[in-house]
Formats: C-alpha cells, structure tokens, sequence
C-alpha cells in the first residue's frame, strides 16, 4: 500500500471514534518497532519526524527505510508527517521528499522557541495549507503554546500561560483550512511534564472540550501526550540511569480527549525511556556484550510492546483493513472543490 494522507486516517478515526498514535522515528529499529506493533494489533498508524531526525538520518535514509516500510507492511496504512515544521520551506522540502502530511507550527518564530503573534501565525501556515493541499498533503497547524523543549523544538514558557483560546481557535481553523489542529492543553515536550499525577487545574481537559464543541469537524491533536509510565522510568533508574521522577499524561485523560474529538496523539517520550531502558538492562547485566543486536533487539522489542498498548488504548486497533488508500492525486481534487474562502 503507498503511503496516504493523514487526513484521511483522520477521518476515518473520527468516523469511527478512536484516536491515531502519532510516534516519532529516528532509526530503523523505531519504525520496525511502530510496525510490528502495527501488525501484530491491525492498527493504521502515524510515523513522524521532527527536523532533529530529518537531519539525524539525512532524510535519505528515513525516506528509504519509510519505503521499506510500505513494501514489507502493505496491509498497514501509513501516514508520514513531519512533526514541528518550523518554517514553509521546511515543509515544502518534506512534501518533496514525499511526507504525506505536514505540520506547520505558526505558534512560534522559525528558531522554534521564540513565541509568535496570531497573524503571523495565519499567515505561515495558510501559506502551507496552500502549497500541501495542491498536492493532496494534510496540514497540522498549532494555536497555543506548549511547554517543555524536545528535540530544538518548544517553548520554555509555562504551559498554563498560553493555552489555545477556543474563540480564536475557531478562526484561526477558518483562516488556515487547516486538516487538523494541536492544541495546547498544559501539556508539555519531554520527560518532565508534571511533577505530580496531572489535575484539572494543570492539565486542562476540559479546553479540549470547548473547543471541539466550537469545531466539531476539526481533528484535534494532542502534543507532549507521552504517559511516562513509573515502570520504565523504574528500568532505567534500576540499571544506573538518572530520571527524576516524573508524571505524564494519564492514559484515561487521552481517552477523554478522544471522546471530544482528540484524533492525533503524539507519543515519543514512552518509547525513548522503553529502548533507552533496554539497553542499560543488556549492557548492565552483561558488561562483557558488544554486539549491537543484542540490546537492539531487547530495545526494539520493549519499543514494540508500549506502542502496541498505545494503539490498543487509543482504540485504532483492528482499523487497519476498514478502508482503501485515497491516492494524494484524488485528495488534492477534493480540496481544490472545496477551497478555504475566508
Ligand atoms: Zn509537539
């Protein structure tokens, strides 16, 4: 199967109300992981990449591998996007290498940290919508600010202190023909995002809400939702790491978000701390190992297994073989039908 728009994974989760695990690759073994996991429970699935791992495996690489993807997995829908665009040519340069969707993140300046204004905002990403849609490529745009630096990309300010306005999400949705839209909920990149279990008061579920009953088509995307299980950080701490403890985003607050439209969940943290754990276990228990397969395969299997009960929890499991890839030819034919106006 080639790969297919995100868009359409979208819509067909919102049709069939569950959520997409959208998870990060930067190796072979991540994207064997998220497929196997894929297989194994039927799932369709997103593999993004930041600007990190772009330049991490000279695109190139990531795009072959992707390729590889396809041909040993073709029951599997896939959609590849590029996560944080920071700019329109970094998007334009991911929808030429073959991205079939693209996120183009307007809520800060192109250095990625500074944050940016509304207009400029609409702007930028417009611009993308334009240029992705005449080639059947989603966009993801993002209205708010989260917290946490991840990869280069995020802001440092309180997450509290930018949340997505709901009024102001509603015309930025109208101004940009975005496909799906990251909203910023309190949650934040990176391991540490909450010191301790999540309330109402800082992980604020109830935004999500509001704003899907203002957009009730629009695809909600969840950002910094990695659940930073105590067991994985328990692994690597038990094998000579270093995490301080720390709280995610409770798996039962997802599913309340995908109850109200959430569509889209980014997960990278989980899967990082579950290989990064694998290998110290290896490496700790046999000092003597040097053989690379030996941790690899630990690490990619203890990869497999939190991406598998990701999919299972945000209910894409078992969609895999519910619908025909739409080509990008024919999406970009639909969106020429119904142009953004505003
Ligand atoms: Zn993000």
């Amino acid at each position: 199967m080639p790969m297919v728009s995100m868009r359409q994974l979208l819509d067909e989760a919102a049709k069939g109300g569950y959520g997409v695990g959208a998870f990060n690759v930067n190796n072979m073994e991540q994207i064997q992981a998220i497929m196997e996991a894929a297989r194994e429970t039927q799932s369709p699935v997103i593999v993004q990449a930041s600007r990190g791992a772009r330049s991490y495996t000279n695109d190139r690489f990531l795009y072959h591998l992707m390729m590889a993807a396809t041909e040993l997995y073709p029951e599997i829908p896939i959609a590849l996007h590029q996560d944080h665009g920071n700019s329109p040519d970094t998007c334009k340069s991911a929808i030429e290498m073959g991205f079939t969707s693209v996120m183009m993140d307007g809520s800060l300046m192109a250095d990625g940290k500074t944050p940016a204004d509304f207009e400029y905002n609409v702007r930028v990403t417009r611009e993308v919508v334009d240029m992705a849609h005449a080639r059947g490529v989603t966009v993801e745009g993002e209205l708010g600010c989260l917290g946490g630096i991840e990869d280069g990309h995020g802001s440092d300010a309180d997450p509290l202190a930018h949340l997505t306005d709901p009024d102001q999400a509603v015309e930025f949705v109208e101004r940009t023909g975005i496909d799906a839209l990251a909203v910023a909920i309190g949650t934040s990149h990176g391991a540490y995002k909450f010191t301790k279990k999540p309330t109402g008061e800082v992980l604020v579920m109830e935004r999500i809400e509001q704003i899907n009953r203002k957009l009730p088509h629009t695809h909600l995307v969840m950002h910094g939702s990695s659940s930073v299980p105590q067991e994985l950080q328990d692994v690597i701490n038990k094998y000579g790491g270093k995490i301080k403890q720390t709280y995610g985003v409770p798996v039962e607050e997802i599913q309340r978000g995908i109850k109200h439209g959430v569509r889209k969940i980014n997960v990278d943290t989980d899967n990082r701390m579950a290989m990064t754990g694998a290998v110290r276990k290896v490496l700790t228990e046999k000092p003597e190992e040097f053989d690379l397969r030996a941790y690899m395969k630990p690490a990619r299997e203890a990869m497999k297994e939190v991406v598998k009960a990701r999919m299972i929890q945000f209910g894409q499991a078992g969609h895999a073989s519910d619908y025909k890839p739409i080509p990008l030819e024919e999406m970009a034919r639909r969106y020429k039908e119904t142009p953004v106006t505003v």
